[in-house]
């Protein structure tokens, strides 16, 4: 940890005494915050703004992840629970993810400190296919998979056509597997799309997304994402 002004001072903003004027003229901001004090102490996993301008820019850096059940897919969490990033306690860069996996969704997420290449990613014209596996109650007709395709009605919008194919049946336990890529990134989207055909997910797992899979990883496990991969992405 080291002094907010000797930081700025370091980072080429202006001379120390200069950064501990602004500072006292509430110009510089701390993770958001403004910081008036000069003995402030703040670490390179800060990020520094004067007059809203970030001081340096971290390098960029790409991350897979094969994200288990039972995290978040944030960067912290009011109730304590795990967290996407507490898999990534060596990075210094301020990483996130990009868009999200519910909680109870395993699979394939990207995280980044990039934030062009997340919203790039993120942003509905880019229509990145997102390749899912899930396991649902019942046995999936022929039409119920037809009308995934052709697209169904969730929180009263029909989703785009979508891919449907069915993986495997098990009629003693009465349960489908399902494989279902989209492009769209709506809340919950895939449970809701075969919840509306009438069968409801018990487990689900994002196996790609784009040309990216998860090979050679298990739940838990990153890895960066080499150059030509982000090239390619954006
Ligand atoms: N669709 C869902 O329902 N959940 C996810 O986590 C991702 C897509």
């Amino acid at each position: 940890m080291e002094r907010l002004q000797k930081v700025m001072a370091h980072a080429g903003v202006a001379s120390r005494r200069e950064s501990e004027k602004l500072i006292e003229a509430g110009r510089v901001k701390v993770n958001g915050q403004v910081v008036r004090e000069l003995g402030f102490k703040v670490s390179h996993q800060d990020r520094i703004e004067v007059d809203e301008v970030p001081i340096y820019k971290e390098e960029p850096v790409y991350y897979l992840f094969y994200k288990p059940l039972g995290v978040i897919s944030a960067v912290k969490d009011d109730k304590g629970r795990k967290v996407v990033t507490d898999y990534f306690p060596d990075v210094q860069q301020r990483i996130y993810p990009v868009g999200r996996l519910d909680y109870n969704t395993s699979g394939l997420l990207l995280l980044t400190n990039d934030g062009e290449f997340a919203n790039t990613l993120m942003h509905p014209r880019y229509e990145i296919d997102k390749v899912y596996v899930a396991k649902v109650e019942g046995v999936i007709k022929g039409e119920e998979r037809k009308a995934l395709e052709r697209g169904v009605e969730i929180d009263g919008v029909m989703t785009a056509p979508a891919k449907a194919q069915i993986l495997s049946v098990d009629r003693d336990k009465d349960s489908t597997i399902i494989e279902v890529t989209i492009h769209e990134g709506r809340n919950r989207q895939v449970r809701k799309m075969l919840e509306a055909i009438g069968h409801p997910v018990t487990k689900l797992k994002r196996e790609q997304y784009g040309f990216l899979n998860l090979y050679g990883l298990r739940p838990g496990d990153a890895r960066t994402l080499l150059k030509h991969e982000v090239q390619e992405l954006m």
